[in-house]
């Protein structure tokens, strides 16, 4: 069994992929089968397949709690 992290809407993520502006953490804007990303640094926003942005990740940075 894989370990797959929960995401939650207003988690921080680091990915193992940096963005074009050399950032590489990113808050969840939004989930479901896509989750929308806003990056931490330009703050544009992305799309991402929720299988595709799993395998992305390589930690989470800051957990919203409540
Ligand atoms: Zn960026």
């Amino acid at each position: 069994m894989e370990n797959i992290p929960i995401i939650r809407v207003g988690d921080v993520v680091e990915l193992k992929k940096p963005h074009p502006c050399g950032n590489k953490t990113f808050k969840v804007m939004r989930t479901g089968s896509d989750i929308k990303i806003v990056c931490c640094e330009c703050g544009r926003t992305l799309t991402l397949e929720r299988v595709k942005f799993e395998k992305m990740i390589k930690k989470i940075v800051l957990r919203e709690d409540n």
